[in-house]
């Protein structure tokens, strides 16, 4: 199973000045709140050995190193954008602030800088939604991979995009949510055997509840909970016909609570919803139960099949050929019998003499 070691946001950023903003402020000063605030953090926090370059649509903060980097981040940024912006219906703070971290040593020292405990050193990236800032550990980026670079940076823009949600409504979403939003504009979707491996740990009774992942993620069993939260956002997304999480996010823009929400995606209040999803969750694994069954069934039946077809064959061409030898040995007789025996040939005598 293939987890996201993802940031630990939540408790990583530090109170933002948004926060402290009302919901109308917020949504009043925009882009243009966010852009002060990168520009402030451009001037005050470049670290010695960093340089910062314009690149547009974001800043970027990087050491000499990180060339390659930096042209993957230019070559990825637009779709990883486009992804959260297409995923959630939510726009991305304008130009944020991206940071290489060349090692991991300075990925913790940038996260430390920041306000963030080091404790999620071994994290992709994390995001600094009140800064606008994402860091990223070059080290942990894993192209062809769900740690690719698009898909880590889309994760760690949806956060900031979120975080915006978060400035309006004067409240965190709950972990779960956040996350699961992240993942699925990240584009990752569970595999089957995901899926699976969440149904037998439904029918088990071991997947925890939304509710106990509402704060934090277990220290033991972060990747659990990271998939938790996106197959739930995905179920919801694909209630009422589809298109859940569009109606789930701007419910959530628009101040509802979680429960409005999750009802505006799905038609349930959160806990029918994180029932019918359990229920769901539990009926795919007994389904592949129920297949896996039948296949072992199936396939020793069409083995046995195939041994007694095989055999019939084998039979049938050692008879054919015993019949062949038969008939050779008849026609072999036949052409003796046409042939005059050795005792009867008659070697010509000489002429006749007159
Ligand atoms: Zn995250």
């Amino acid at each position: 199973m293939d987890i996201r070691a993802s940031d630990g946001r939540c408790e990583l950023a530090p109170r933002r000045p948004a926060r402290s903003l009302t919901a109308r402020g917020a949504r009043a000063a925009g882009g243009a709140l966010y852009a002060l605030l990168a520009l402030a953090s451009l001037a005050g926090a470049q670290a010695p050995g960093y340089e910062v370059t314009d690149e547009g649509a974001y800043l970027l903060e990087r050491t000499s190193v990180s060339g390659p980097t930096a042209a993957r981040l230019r070559a990825t940024w637009d779709g990883a954008v486009t992804r959260v912006e297409e995923g959630l219906g939510l726009a991305v703070p304008p130009r944020p602030r991206a940071i290489l971290a060349p090692t991991d040593a300075e990925f913790a020292r940038r996260l430390e800088a920041l306000g963030a405990s080091t404790a999620h050193a071994d994290a992709l990236a994390v995001a600094f939604p009140g800064q606008g800032v994402v860091v990223v550990r070059e080290r942990g980026i894993a192209e062809g991979t769900a740690a690719g670079l698009e898909a880590t940076l889309a994760h760690e823009l949806a956060h900031l995009a979120l975080g915006q949600v978060e400035a309006a409504r004067g409240a965190r979403l709950p972990r779960w949510l956040n996350e699961g939003l992240a993942e699925w504009a990240s584009g990752r979707r569970p595999t089957r055997d995901e899926v699976l491996t969440l149904g037998g740990l439904v029918v088990h009774d071991e997947l925890p509840s939304l509710e106990s992942l509402a704060e934090a993620f277990p220290p033991h069993g972060v990747g659990r909970a990271y998939l938790l939260a996106l197959s739930f956002v995905g179920w919801l997304d694909a209630q009422e016909g589809g298109g859940g999480v569009g109606r789930l996010v701007q419910a959530l823009s628009r101040g509802a609570s979680i429960d409005d929400a999750v009802g505006a995606a799905s038609g349930r209040t959160l806990a029918d919803a994180e029932a019918a999803w359990r229920d769901a969750l539990r009926a795919e694994y007994s389904l592949a139960e129920v297949l896996l069954r039948s296949v072992t069934v199936w396939t020793i039946a069409g083995l046995l099949a195939l041994l007694a077809i095989a055999r019939h064959l084998w039979r049938r061409r050692r008879l054919l050929r015993a019949l062949e030898a038969a008939d050779a040995a008849d026609e072999g007789e036949e052409d003796d019998d046409a042939l005059p025996d050795e005792d009867e040939v008659t070697t010509p005598g000489p002429p006749p003499t007159a």
